[in-house]
């Protein structure tokens, strides 16, 4: 890792307790130089989501490009070693993974796996002596992202998720909005979102890879969206199952909802569901006004609204964004803004939803959650 340069001014706060990100921090990207050498950065996992989003957007990054592809198909390999000029000594499967070690061409390996896998390619990545980003959930349990975490610092690598939002203008502009408190004190958010999946024979809809239905899939974004547009922690949740055809969603929930409340006394309610039309919409009420996203959690087409009119803001491309500030964090090593400590939080908060509905809707504390926010000063 190189020595920070000195106009690197991004502004992040460490303290021992508690992490706070800096949101007027702009992503580590806008200060990077380019004279730098691109990372390489390895795909685990050549499904739809790094197919569609990621692979294309490593033809956009500035601070990273693809270099390695990891996957079971043999069938893939040729097709992604020609579409993005990949040489064969850069191509894994599952089993062989582990000798990434020995690639000095890959310096971040991005796990793109059903979420049951992420911790312990994570962990594995990281052994290798590469910087990992895992694909959000970051694990599907505490104790797992516990242990990528607690590995990835041993190990001295970087360690981010890949929460792509915290990089989307729209969602930042939520941020600024609610943080610096703009149209007064935030009452209450409401965050849903939802979609039809009708293809229950994938692993989604199995608990063994998924960990949980919709909320480890979707809600994570509401839970997510609440906090930081609020720039608070949630001090407690309770939680209710609200599947609509328990016959269809046996292994996890189909759908559900959650209350989440906080210090100040401002309220989220949030929900998810795999049995809806698509929704995806993060609103605010202050004492006097509303404002939100009711696109708020796409790739693009975002649209929000405040008192003052329609928001307007450019679609960008968030994964490139988020990829080429986790490179330039490993670069000069900055904090990571999406940082494992902000993807245990979230799983901290999962499992008190879901304990919360085995309790039939006790209201349960998080009192001994990790305390990481994306905080504008
Ligand atoms: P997908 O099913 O399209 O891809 C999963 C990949 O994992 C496939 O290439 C599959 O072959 C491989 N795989 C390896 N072992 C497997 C196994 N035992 N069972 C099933 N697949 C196996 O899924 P996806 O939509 O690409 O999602 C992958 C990850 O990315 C998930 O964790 C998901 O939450 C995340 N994701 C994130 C976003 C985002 O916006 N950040 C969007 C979509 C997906």
């Amino acid at each position: 890792m190189k020595k920070k340069p000195t106009f690197l001014t991004r502004r992040t706060f460490i303290k021992t307790s508690s992490i706070l990100l800096t949101a007027a921090s702009l992503p580590n990207t806008l200060f990077a130089r380019t004279d730098d050498k691109k990372l390489g950065v390895a795909l685990v996992g050549l499904g739809n989501y790094a197919s569609e989003q990621l692979a294309p957007a490593l033809l956009e990054t500035q601070n990273c490009y693809l270099a390695g592809i990891v996957t079971g198909t043999k069938s893939k390999e040729k097709i992604w070693q020609e579409k993005y000029n990949i040489p064969d000594k850069n191509v894994y499967n599952y089993a062989n993974f582990d000798d990434i070690v020995n690639n000095d061409n890959i310096d971040i390996v991005y796990i793109v796996l059903p979420n049951s896998m992420h911790a312990e390619y994570s962990i594995r990545a990281a052994k290798a002596g590469k910087h990992v980003i895992s694909e959000k959930p970051m694990a599907i349990s505490t104790a797992e992202c516990q242990q990528v975490i607690d590995t990835c610092k041993a190990l001295q690598v970087k360690l981010g998720v890949g929460y792509r939002l915290h990089y989307e203008p729209f969602n930042r502009e939520m941020i600024r909005l609610g943080q610096k408190r703009i149209y007064g004190p935030v009452n209450s958010i409401d965050a849903d979102f939802s979609f039809n999946m009708n293809d229950r024979t994938q692993w989604r809809a199995n608990k063994k890879y998924a960990g949980g239905g919709p909320l480890m899939d979707l809600g994570i974004y509401c839970l997510q969206g609440a906090i930081y547009s609020l720039g608070e922690l949630p001090i407690s949740v309770s939680a209710r199952d609200t599947t609509l055809n328990k016959a269809n969603w046996q292994s996890v929930e189909g759908s559900l909802e959650w209350t989440m409340k906080f210090e100040s006394g401002a309220v989220a309610n949030c929900r998810s569901s795999y049995e809806k039309e698509l929704v995806n919409h993060l609103l605010v009420k202050t004492e006097k006004h509303s404002y939100g996203l009711n696109q708020a959690y796409l790739f693009d087409q975002l649209a929000g609204f405040t008192p003052a009119g329609d928001m307007n803001f450019p679609t960008v491309n968030q994964q490139a964004l988020q990829m080429d500030d986790f490179a330039n964090s490993v670069r000069y090593d900055l904090p990571v803004l999406p940082c494992g400590e902000m993807g245990l939080r979230d799983m901290f908060i999962v499992e008190k939803i879901y304990e919360s509905i085995a309790a039939g809707g006790k209201d349960i504390s998080l009192a001994g959650m990790p305390q990481v926010l994306d905080k504008v000063l």
